[in-house]
């Protein structure tokens, strides 16, 4: 096919990318936004296959050593596992699932990388004692390798860390960070030395050397971080999976992937920059304080007793109630509770309240969390309202819900200075005048700290699973 048909394609495949990730920004949007990227993938792909006899060509002087049928057998396992994944794996266990997925995107790198070295530099060496690859080639195989490794092995450990496979807490020791100095500045001696010489005999045992190194840096970056900030992580890992897949882009020169490379380490570093916001922490606290070390350290003591309340005590307040908000968090997703808050607030508005769903950024375990399990359930985005937008009229609302919401609603990260989630945003839910807390006990959140939300006067709890607690609500309403 003509090349400047291939680079066209690959054109509107990054302008599909550019309009994809645009549209996933808002729930509204998103699903068509993922299609529009998926029909982008598609003609990347379309148009690289067409382009590999070409390709292929040029470096070998022949089309025959192709091999189809192995791209076939990646490609038909790729998408088996993909869908697998895809339709087994439950909503709460998605950042685990996106912490994998980057890894795998880590070692591809890190395997061109390490194919591209093998072919273009150890064996032309062999064969003619001198190799091909200039510096530049060089460098982005190493950019490739090293990010890609670090990425690899952190992601695996990200994916452990959230799946309790291996502890939470965040593994300090002493020297840590200047241990991780000396290997970065191991891996970049490895990587000078073999462009300064390829042909030299110590140079393949560089190459392998500058590997392990990048696999333990992410091993040793990613292990002194609390279990808590490990969507953070993976929202950075992502973002290197990006880089180094941009990397990958200029060592086998192809355009599209160096295009949608960058546009994922981009994307990976805003939405990195959006969550530390939302955390009120800068990233560099999120990856070097080692926060969550220590459960309930730090903040006042609250004093006081958290007042229990049964659903039928709920049902006469919110029978007479104009306004009520939702406000879910994690619980909500592990009691999947979306479907029937959604059966609740369709009652409540039938009964002639206002009602709303006040979605926190960092609800939940991963950004956008609630409102894939609102949209889940059918909620209409109308009814989305951000914090920002639900804090400044939070006074004026009868009732709030928060649907096994902790750390999002406390109110320390507001008044409390010395708490460790001071300075967090938070959905001001205590200045509602009645607020019912749906949650199984007097468990701590995500940050490990007391709620004084739940020892405040108009708040009420009503203990238990939160899709039980909701479903008693609703019954009493249809009864
Ligand atoms: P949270 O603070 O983790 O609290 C969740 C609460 O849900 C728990 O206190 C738990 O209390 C309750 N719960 C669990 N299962 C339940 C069930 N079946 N029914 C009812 N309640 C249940 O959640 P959050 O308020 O959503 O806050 C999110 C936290 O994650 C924040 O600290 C945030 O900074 C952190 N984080 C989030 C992201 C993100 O992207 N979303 C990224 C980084 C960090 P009981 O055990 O008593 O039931």
């Amino acid at each position: 096919m003509n090349a400047g048909l291939i680079e066209l394609s690959y054109i509107v495949a990054a302008i599909l990318f550019i309009f994809g990730l645009k549209m996933m920004s808002s729930p509204a949007t998103a699903r068509k936004g993922n299609f529009v990227s998926f029909v982008g993938m598609l003609i990347a792909i379309v148009a690289t296959f067409l382009y590999l006899p070409q390709l292929a060509e040029a470096k070998l002087g022949t089309v025959t050593d192709l091999h189809y049928d192995w791209i076939a057998y990646g490609m038909i396992a790729g998408t088996i596992i993909g869908l697998l994944a895809a339709r087994l794996i439950a909503m709460t266990s998605m950042p685990e699932m996106v912490a994998l997925l980057n890894g795998f995107g880590g070692i591809s790198s890190l395997l061109v990388g390490w194919a591209v070295y093998q072919y273009d530099v150890v064996a032309t060496i062999a064969i003619k004692n001198s190799t091909s690859a200039d510096t530049l080639t060089l460098a982005t195989i190493f950019l490739s390798v090293l990010i890609g490794g670090v990425t690899f092995s952190g992601s695996l450990i990200a994916w452990a860390k959230l799946k309790e496979v291996i502890g939470g807490k965040p593994t300090v020791f002493p020297g840590q960070h200047i241990l991780n100095i000396l290997l970065v500045a191991g891996a970049v001696t490895c990587a000078v030395m073999i462009t300064k010489d390829p042909t030299a005999d110590i140079a393949n045992y560089l190459f392998w050397g500058a590997i392990g190194i990048s696999v333990v840096l992410g091993v040793f970056a990613v292990i002194p971080i609390g279990g808590a900030d490990m969507p953070v992580v993976i929202s950075l890992m992502n973002s290197y999976s990006g880089l180094a897949a941009c990397a990958a882009g200029f060592v086998v020169k192809n355009n599209i992937l160096i295009v949608s490379g960058a546009l994922v380490g981009a994307s990976g570093v805003i939405l990195t920059v959006i969550m530390c916001k939302a955390m009120n922490r800068s990233l560099s606290n999120v990856l070097f304080s080692g926060f969550g070390g220590a459960s309930s350290s730090g903040g006042k003591a609250v004093e006081g007793e958290a007042k229990a309340a049964s659903p039928e005590d709920a049902y006469y307040v919110l029978e007479s109630a104009s306004s009520v908000v939702f406000v879910p968090g994690y619980g909500l997703a592990v009691a999947q509770a979306q479907h029937v808050a959604r059966e609740l607030g369709e009652l409540l508005e039938e009964n002639g309240a206002e009602v709303s769903y006040a979605i926190h950024p960092v609800a939940g375990r991963m950004p956008g969390h609630m409102n894939v399990l609102l949209a889940e359930a059918n909620v209409s985005y109308d009814q989305l309202i951000e914090m920002d937008d639900i804090n400044p009229n939070i006074e004026n609302i009868d009732v709030a819900i928060v649907v096994g919401a902790n750390d999002v609603v406390n109110p320390a990260a507001r008044d409390d200075e010395t708490s460790p989630i001071y300075g967090m945003p938070i959905i001001n839910v205590d200045k509602a005048r009645t607020v019912y807390v749906l949650k199984r006990g007097m468990g701590m959140g995500f940050a490990g700290i007391q709620n004084p939300l739940f020892f405040k006067e108009n708040t009420r709890m009503i203990f238990g699973d939160a899709k039980g607690t909701i479903q008693s609500l609703v019954d009493e309403f249809k009864n």
